[in-house]
């Protein structure tokens, strides 16, 4: 009998050790982190560095009215950029749209020769509003081009805008990996006018938040501030 009394005693310790560790385990669980409180990539604040003279952010090259490239800094047209490029101008073709590129990667020499010819026409007032000192243009990075519509317009910096050309590239360029880098309304921001035409490649992942946004990177990184 007390054999039996004891078997039963040793059934129930070992039960009730059994859920205790159950308890525990499940407890534990409920400790570790869920997705909720894990801090994601969106919520980190963006990671600026500089190296060579050149600033990046999360990885993106940063050139503005404040950050300049130094004139040594020559990468060339990056060919990712380049080939998503054509691919865009493919997809416009197919839906005939009348687009081309009209400007690609400049150096720091050739960007001067540029500034100097629009000085000479515009003065340099309206020249600032719309072209980049050197070391300040975004063409040096490569990753930016000017599109055009191979037929001309009376007036392209006032006239693209209200194509269907511009409409469309507004609304697919990020499909490319492209943003529209000088958005409309936020000059403030970017210390340049509207220019619909001017394409600046980011990769498809930011160049969609960019656009979702309706903002721009100097935004976008809080650069200004
Ligand atoms: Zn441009």
């Amino acid at each position: 009998m007390s054999k039996k009394v004891m078997l039963s005693m040793v059934i129930l310790l070992v039960c009730v050790g059994f859920s205790f560790i159950c308890i525990v385990m499940l407890s534990n669980t409920k400790s570790q982190p869920t997705n909720d409180n894990i801090v994601k990539p969106k919520n980190a604040l963006p990671i600026k560095y500089e190296k060579n003279s050149v600033t990046y952010v999360n990885g993106h090259v940063i050139v503005n009215k404040t950050l300049a490239l130094p004139a040594k800094y020559k990468p060339g047209e990056n060919k990712i950029a380049k080939k998503q490029l054509n691919k865009l101008l493919k997809q416009a073709e197919k839906r005939n749209l009348d687009l081309k590129i009209t400007s690609g990667y400049r150096n720091f020499e050739s960007q001067s020769k540029v500034v100097d010819a629009f000085v000479e026409n515009d003065g340099e007032q309206k020249t600032a509003k719309y072209a980049a000192k050197p070391g300040h243009s975004e063409h040096q990075t490569g990753l930016a081009f000017d599109v055009g519509t191979k037929q001309s317009l009376n007036d392209f910096h006032n006239d693209f805008e209200k194509t269907k050309e511009a409409h469309w590239l507004a609304n697919h360029a990020a499909d490319y990996g492209f943003i529209i880098r000088y958005p409309k309304g936020q000059s403030q921001d970017t210390g340049y006018a509207y220019e619909p035409w001017h394409l600046r490649y980011v990769g498809p992942q930011l160049a969609k938040v960019i656009k979702e946004k309706n903002t721009n990177l100097e935004s976008y990184y809080h650069l200004n501030k």
